[in-house]
C-alpha cells in the first residue's frame, strides 16, 4: 500500500458516515480527486465529460445516483459532515467531522494535484 492510499484510508474512515435523502444527489457537481482516487473509477470518454461538465454534473452520476459510490472521491464523503459544505437537506452525522481531521483533508486536497472527475 502507497503512502497515498494509506492516507485516503485514513480519511475515508475518519469522515462519518450519514443517512442521506433516499434518491436524492443534490450534493453532486463538478468535482475534483486526486490521481490515486481517480484510479480507482471506471474511465469516461470525453463526450461523457463534456456532457457532465455542460450540465454542472458528474459523469459518474447515474438514473440510480452515483455508481462509483464505494470508490467516491475525499470531497463527495466530507459533504454534510462539515458546516462548510452542509447538507442543503438538513441531513448530517449524529457527530460532525473532528475539525483537525477537517483540517488534514484541506491540507491534503493542497498538497496534492487534483483533476476534474
Ligand atoms: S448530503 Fe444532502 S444533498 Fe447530498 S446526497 Fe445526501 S441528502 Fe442529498
Ligand atoms: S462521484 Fe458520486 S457522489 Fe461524487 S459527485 Fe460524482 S456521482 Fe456524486
Amino acid at each position: 500500500m502507497t503512502p497515498n492510499s494509506q492516507t485516503i484510508r485514513f480519511f475515508r474512515r475518519h469522515i462519518p458516515a450519514f443517512a442521506c435523502e433516499p434518491g436524492c444527489h443534490d450534493c453532486c457537481g463538478p468535482v475534483t480527486a486526486s490521481s490515486e482516487e481517480m484510479a480507482r473509477l471506471p474511465e469516461k470518454s470525453d463526450a461523457a465529460h463534456e456532457a457532465a461538465l455542460a450540465g454542472l454534473s458528474c459523469p459518474h452520476l447515474g438514473d440510480t445516483g452515483c455508481q462509483v459510490y464505494a470508490e467516491r472521491p475525499l470531497i463527495c464523503r466530507l459533504f454534510g459532515t462539515t458546516p462548510r459544505l452542509a447538507c442543503p437537506n438538513g441531513k448530517r452525522p449524529e457527530t460532525l467531522i473532528d475539525p483537525r481531521i477537517e483540517q488534514r483533508i484541506y491540507q491534503y486536497f493542497k498538497a496534492t494535484r487534483h483533476v476534474l472527475v
